[in-house]
């Protein structure tokens, strides 16, 4: 059976005594409202550990004052469903004050490189929360692996770093992105799209592929890759361009030779939406 506990005394209790019975012990962040994304990053976890524990956290720490936290969609009821059909054993589901209580000021904020380009420049305080956040859970729940999308690119890099940089004992494990048929990456804020909306979505995920087909045709300049997007996006009225960005994929320093291994990072706004997409090309 699986359990539901909002505790973090709780959780702690379940997962070190799964640990004491010698079960490696496997972790998948996620804030909820789940999709096949995020059940891929479950199958692959679920296959790898003994004891299996999701969290479910809308973290307000990674949301900037003017961002969704108060409309970012909920279903809970449907969640745990998804869970228990994954083989989750429990799922750890906090309020805000449980993690954050009165008083609570201590943050992790990885420097530098890694967080100063992409999502780390448009949304300044995004990563002190991920950081944070992700280090409360991996001390609460004290896995021997943790799963991340490759979805959020700059989230594998930044929580990669941060698990380097202060010795932490965690695998973190990056995960393919998982895209609808028509190439759409799944993710639970395309529930904000109208159907029109969604058409125009579909221009970040074949732009990206088309981007990779440019580079496979010899184009190596990182300007000319990202002007084919632009390019893409210029005629859709509903599209406005946060960045695109081609950097080393391990460090997310800007690239503007592309040789080797580069990663093709996009962030659009669709309407009042903001969704972001990437591919690594290989050369
Ligand atoms: P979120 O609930 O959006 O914070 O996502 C939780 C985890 O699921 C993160 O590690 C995401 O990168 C991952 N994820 C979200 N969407 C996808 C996707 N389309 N494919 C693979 N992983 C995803």
């Amino acid at each position: 059976m699986m359990q539901l506990v909002r505790k973090i005394d709780e959780i702690k209790a379940a997962a070190r005594g799964a640990a004491r019975e010698g079960k490696s012990v496997g972790l998948v962040p996620t804030m909820g409202y789940l999709h096949e994304g995020h059940i891929s990053l479950m199958k692959k976890a679920r296959a790898e550990n003994d004891f299996l524990a999701v969290s479910i956290f809308v973290n307000p720490t990674q949301f900037g004052p003017s961002e969704d936290l108060d409309s970012y969609p909920r279903d809970l009821e449907r969640d745990l469903r998804l869970c228990e059909e994954a083989g989750v054993n429990i799922v750890f589901a906090p309020e805000s004050s449980e993690m954050y209580p009165e008083g609570y000021s201590t943050y992790v904020t990885v420097e530098g490189g890694v967080t100063a380009g992409l999502c780390g420049k448009s949304r300044p305080i995004h990563f002190r929360g991920v950081a944070t956040v992700v280090t409360k859970l991996f001390n609460i729940v004290r896995p021997e692996r943790a799963y991340f999308g490759q979805k959020d690119a700059q989230q594998v890099a930044v929580i990669k770093k941060m698990v380097r940089d202060t010795n932490q004992d965690v695998q973190v494990i990056a995960c393919p992105i998982v895209r609808e048929a028509d190439g759409l990456a799944l993710s639970s804020r395309n529930t904000y799209l109208s159907p029109s909306e969604r058409q125009d979505a579909l221009t970040l995920s074949s732009s990206l592929f088309g981007a990779v087909g440019l580079i496979s045709s010899g184009e190596k300049s990182a300007a000319a890759v990202r002007g084919y997007i632009e390019s893409r996006f210029a005629g859709i009225e509903s599209a406005s361009i946060d960045y695109i960005e081609i950097v080393d994929p391990d460090t997310m320093e800007p690239l503007s030779l592309i040789s080797n291994r580069a990663l093709i990072a996009i962030a659009v706004k669709i309407g009042k939406t903001r969704l972001i997409d990437n591919i690594v090309a290989e050369v």
